[in-house]
């Protein structure tokens, strides 16, 4: 069962899954992540590099390196890129639509109340509303 777990968050991590979060007891862990796409990606390009580098000794011909770079682009730089767009609109979403998105203690990059150290979701806040603090007018939207 472990293993599968590990081979389903390998092929998240691949494939830039959209499954926007996880719920355990009651609490919010979002899948996709500023640091899940940075991971995809290097995974990507490692995979292709690796199987390039194999591709090309192979066929012992170097001059086709550039194929290499195209398949950088297409399946890793290009996906990863429109996955952080995704990411962006969501975070974006949570900060309008939460109490959290306005409160001095969340972080947009992680999607995570710095205070309680737990994930924030349209529909869970840790604090329920107790801690919040308003952020002030010069603080960064993200
Ligand atoms: S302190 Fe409360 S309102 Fe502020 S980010 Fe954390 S959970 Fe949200």
């Amino acid at each position: 069962m472990l293993e599968m777990d590990i081979i389903n968050r390998l092929l998240d991590l691949l494939m830039f899954r959209l499954g926007v979060e996880e719920n355990y007891d009651g609490k919010v862990t979002p899948i996709v992540t500023t640091g899940s796409i940075v991971w995809g990606i290097l995974l990507r390009s490692a995979i292709i590099l690796f199987f390039s580098f194999i591709v090309m000794e192979l066929i012992e011909n170097r001059k086709y390196w550039w194929i290499s770079l195209l398949f950088l682009w297409l399946f890793a730089a290009y996906p990863g890129w429109k996955q952080y767009q995704f990411f962006k609109k969501k975070i974006q979403d949570v900060e309008e639509s939460t109490l959290c998105g306005k409160c001095v203690h969340f972080d947009s990059t992680s999607q995570l109340c710095k205070l309680y150290d737990e994930h924030v979701a349209e529909g869970y806040i840790p604090c329920e509303g107790v801690d919040w603090e308003p952020k002030s007018e010069n603080e960064d939207v993200y």
